[in-house]
């Protein structure tokens, strides 16, 4: 989306610094041009999975995994890989509270995505269960799908999915275990029937969190699922 005469005036009025050097921008993306052409962009990436790719890999490889299993999303695509420095900002936005990096980080996903020909109808973000929620103050997951269902005009569903339990943090489990930690972990409230969805999360790492909400909003009707996230990590799922 184009930046709107409200957008210039403002950066003409207070000139920003860039988010990683300092220096000043008035890149509404909040990076200098520099910076911003040295983000380390998922460009070549799995077109399932979005599993990062060697840059000489075929357009259209499909990973290993891919081609050995079926997903229950039909794609999942990242603006970045979560490696220096995405995945600095992506830690500063979760643990450190510093919600300014939210308008940002969501617009590095509508930048990667352009114009969307076939909208879902709605956007899901990863829900974070009730508990961590009230530890943390916010969603992060959340925070970011707000400026994307704004920028698309896609309807924002932030309460048809609950989490269920309070998982254990899937970074500190093997694959087999975060594939158990991770069962019946959501609840839906309501029908999804025929409805093609977009799930929205900041990282995704082996992708058994999203595999499992899909599985889930599979079950209660949904059409269609697309993943779409800030960063995905290089481990394989
Ligand atoms: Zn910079
Ligand atoms: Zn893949």
């Amino acid at each position: 989306m184009k930046s709107n005469w409200l957008e210039t005036l403002l950066n003409q009025l207070y000139p920003q610094s860039c988010l990683l050097c300092g220096a000043q921008t008035d890149h509404r993306s909040r990076f200098c041009d520099p910076c911003y052409q040295s983000l380390p962009f998922n460009h070549h990436a799995c077109p399932r999975c979005a599993l990062p790719l060697p840059a000489d890999a075929p357009a259209e490889t499909r990973c290993g995994a891919c081609l050995k299993s079926e997903l229950p999303y039909a794609s999942c695509r990242t603006a970045l890989r979560y490696e220096a420095p995405s995945n600095h900002l992506i830690t500063q936005l979760k643990f450190r509270h510093q919600l300014h990096l939210t308008k940002p980080l969501a617009r590095l996903i509508t930048d990667r995505l352009g114009e969307l020909q076939n909208p879902p109808d709605l956007l899901l973000p990863v829900p974070l269960h009730q508990q961590r929620m009230r530890e943390r103050g916010f969603n992060q997951a959340q925070e970011l799908a707000r400026v994307v269902a704004k920028h698309y005009r896609i309807p924002l569903e932030d309460s048809l999915v609950k989490r269920a339990r309070n998982t254990k943090a899937q970074s500190d489990l093997s694959e087999r275990l975060r594939r158990n930690n991770l069962r019946h972990a959501f609840r839906v409230h309501g029908s999804l029937q025929g409805s093609r969805v977009a799930i929205l999360d900041d990282v995704i790492t082996t992708g058994s969190t999203i595999n499992e909400l899909s599985k889930t909003l599979q079950r209660h009707g949904a059409a269609e699922i697309r993943v779409w996230a800030v960063a995905r990590s290089t481990i394989e799922r």
